[in-house]
Order: structure tokens, then sequence, then C-alpha cells
């Protein structure tokens, strides 16, 4: 992907930003806790983020989507989280699968698929994890063995976004399970639903609600190999794991958005519940945690514009990416931790809104790498970056 020359013009994206805000006040705020409540996939709102074009928000223009630069993108989630994070799961996921194909595709792979997953004609996701191997990628047991012009594939892919309501997806398998190292016999394939590919148990959650997270099944499952991005088998560790920079950003955009969002309702609240005469707000305990709260915020939000400011500039940015991912998650969770606390007891009831954000932020700290492993990646780019 051309990211390095991505721009959108400030009065563009300030247009672009007012039309997601009236979308999320119109159709989003007032169907959020029904969805969340009851668990059920956003059907409509889905359909209105089609013609938004925000399944094609970082596919390049020729391919159809709007070529967003990552700073723009990263601003929209971090607004949309700020309401409702789970929702932006949809668009994530299936851009990361998008991301890997225009990244390390062939032409005739981009001119194929990008198109289609540009219009959210096809929509998907990213399936890495096994039952046995999620930050451990490189002991994944999916097999994809060569059988004339196709592959057939055999495993379990396991927690996959849109499992359920997406049709398409990016796959890592092992091509050569007995290569050592191990990343040399994976590969990265394209696989659509058809016979073969049975969609398993769907996980009940925590939060995260009304998005599906699933259970993928490979039983003889054919793909051409036209299929296998770039064309090479070998190459899907990499591949994979390229596409996981940007899946980090995302990641930490979203953490922003739930910073924020738990923030504003907490100084809402603050200023209209009274205590011993006069609002929360006015006592200092409750100041002290807005005081963080804001500036949690504002740092997380910093960290992410950086980040995405590297990536759009072409720059290698796995430790900025991981700094953002790290902080921005931890500060969604502290953020609506401390939310709570000032809601007292009506935390603790559906009624309101901020205990969707507790159990909400808690899923920053795990996917794109694990915050334990955004350290380890942080520290081993610094020490690279500062020899003895
Ligand atoms: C709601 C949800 C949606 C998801 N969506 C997707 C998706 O769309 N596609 C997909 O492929 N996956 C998805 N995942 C899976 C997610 O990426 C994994 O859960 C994550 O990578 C962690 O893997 P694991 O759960 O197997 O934990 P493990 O890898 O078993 O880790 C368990 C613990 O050990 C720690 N740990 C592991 N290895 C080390 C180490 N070397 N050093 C120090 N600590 C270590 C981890 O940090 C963690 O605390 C999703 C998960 C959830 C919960």
């Amino acid at each position: 992907m051309t990211q390095a020359q991505r721009h959108i013009d400030p009065a563009d994206e300030a247009a672009l930003m007012e039309s997601i805000d009236r979308w999320i006040d119109r159709e989003v705020r007032p169907v959020v806790m029904y969805h969340d409540h009851n668990d059920i996939w956003p059907a409509a709102l889905v359909e209105q983020m089609k013609d938004m074009g925000l399944f094609g928000a970082t596919i390049g223009q020729d391919y159809g989507g709007l070529g967003l630069p990552a700073t723009t993108y990263a601003r929209i989630i971090a607004r949309i989280s700020s309401y409702w994070m789970a929702i932006t799961g949809i668009v994530n996921s299936h851009l990361i699968m998008a991301a890997a194909v225009e990244r390390f595709g062939t032409e005739a792979q981009k001119q194929e698929w990008l198109p289609k997953f540009a219009s959210g004609e096809i929509r998907g996701g990213l399936a890495l994890t096994e039952p046995n191997a999620g930050t451990d990628l490189q002991s994944i047991r999916s097999v994809a063995v060569r059988d004339g012009d196709d592959y057939v594939i055999n495993g379990t892919k396991t927690w996959i976004t849109n499992g359920v309501e997406g049709s398409c997806f990016a796959m890592l398998v092992k091509t050569d399970p007995k290569a050592e190292p191990r990343y040399k016999g994976m590969s990265f394939f394209i696989v659509p639903k058809g016979p073969g590919f049975e969609v398993g148990k769907k996980f009940e959650k925590l939060g995260y609600k009304a998005i599906d997270s699933a259970e993928l099944n490979f039983i003889d499952y054919r793909v051409p190999a036209a299929n296998l991005i770039g064309g090479v088998e070998g190459e899907g560790f990499f591949q994979a794991t390229g596409g996981l920079e940007l899946g980090r950003i995302n990641v930490a955009a979203r953490g922003v958005g739930l910073a924020l969002g738990s923030l504003r309702l907490a100084t809402e609240y603050a200023q209209v519940r009274e205590t011993m005469g006069k609002p929360i707000a006015q006592h200092q305990a409750i100041q002290l945690k807005l005081g963080e709260m804001v500036t949690r915020a504002e740092a997380a939000r910093l960290l992410v514009e950086q980040a995405a400011q590297a990536y759009d500039r072409g720059e290698r940015c796995d430790m900025e990416a991981g700094m953002a991912k790290y902080f921005a998650s931890e500060a969604a969770v502290r953020n609506s931790e401390e939310a709570m606390r000032i809601f007292g007891g009506y935390s603790y009831s559906k009624e309101y809104e901020i205990e969707r954000y507790y159990r909400d932020a808690l899923l920053m700290c795990i996917g794109e790498g694990t915050n334990e492993m955004q350290r380890m990646i942080i520290a081993r780019q610094w020490l690279k970056r500062n020899p003895a």
C-alpha cells in the first residue's frame, strides 16, 4: 500500500468527521443499548457504514476505497468508539484483511478482491488464532496441501471476529509444517466461505456484544492456488503480522474512544449528581479522578496520532504502534473503572451506559497482541534503537 502518499485535505477531513458525528447522533446512539443488551448484530448500521464507504476507508482509491490516511481513519474509529466501540470491530478486522491483500497481494488479487471489499459487498476479517495458538502464532496447526490448481485446507480457527456474518477471511496456515524456523512454513490465503468451510460455535462474551466472534472449521476445504496471497508460499507469517501495525493503531484508537467516552459520561454525571449540597464535581476526590482521566485520554490520543503519522510516512512503527496500543488500552480500562466509581451505585445498573464501557475496555488489552507482548515489543525496539 502506498500509505506514504496518503493525504486528505483538512477541510475534507472536517466534513467527513461531521458526517460521522451526524450518523452517530441520528443512527448509532439511539440503538446502542438495544444491540448491546440483546447481543443482536446491527444489520441496519452495517448497511449505513457500507453507504458511507467505511468498508473501504483505508483501501486505495484505485481499488474503489476512500484511501484515507491512518491518521484520519484513527480519528474516525476513536470518535465512533467513544459512543460504541464494538461496532468498529466489524470494519477494523475487515480492513486488516484488505490491507494484507493490498500490501502483499498480486495485482490480479488486488483487482479481484479489493473493489468488493471496499464496497462492503464482501465483508470479512482475519483468521489467525487457533485453540492452541494465539500469541504464539507459529504453533498453529491448520494445514494447506497443494493439490493441482487448488490447496486443500484442514484446521480450526477460533475467536474470529465477523466469523458468522462475514463471508471471506485472510487465513494463516502451514504449507510446510516441518519447516525450521517455523515461520518459513507459513502462508496466508484469501478464503471465501464455501463447501468445507463451516462456522462452529459463536462465543458468549463479557462485552463486545452484538459482534460475532466464532470458531471456523475447515474440513477438506478447497481454495484455488490463485488465492495464496502474493502467490508465494512461506511469506504468510510476515504478511499476517505486517498488518498488525495498522491493527494496533486501530485498537489503540478504540482505546482512545473508550477513554474519552468514559470521561464524557463521568463529566456529565459529576456535574448533576449532588451530595452534601453540591455537585460531586465540586468535591476534590472527584476532581482528582477527572484530572487523571482527562490527562490519560489526551496522552493516549497523542500517542495514537504519533503512531498513525509514522505509519502514513511509510516508516517502520512497531514501537510507536505498540506504545499507542498499550497505553490507550490501559487508559480505556482505567478511565472506565474510574467513571464507574464516579457513577457510584448507578454504575452497576444497565440503565446507564458506563457499564458497557467497563466491559468493552478489557478487550482492548488482548486484541492485536496482548499488552504483555506489547511491552516486550516496545522494549526490544527501544534496545535496538539504543545499542550500548
Ligand atoms: C473478542 C475477541 C475477538 C478476537 N478476534 C480475533 C480475530 O478476529 N482474529 C484472530 O485471529 N484472533 C482474534 N482474537 C484472538 C486474540 O487475538 C487472542 O486471544 C490473543 O492473541 C491472545 O491469544 P490467546 O488468547 O491464545 O492467549 P495466550 O497466547 O494463550 O496468552 C495467555 C497469556 O499469556 C501471556 N503470554 C503468552 N505468551 C507470552 C510470552 N512469550 N511472554 C509473556 N507473556 C506471554 C499473554 O500475554 C496472556 O496474558 C480475538 C479474541 C477476542 C477475545
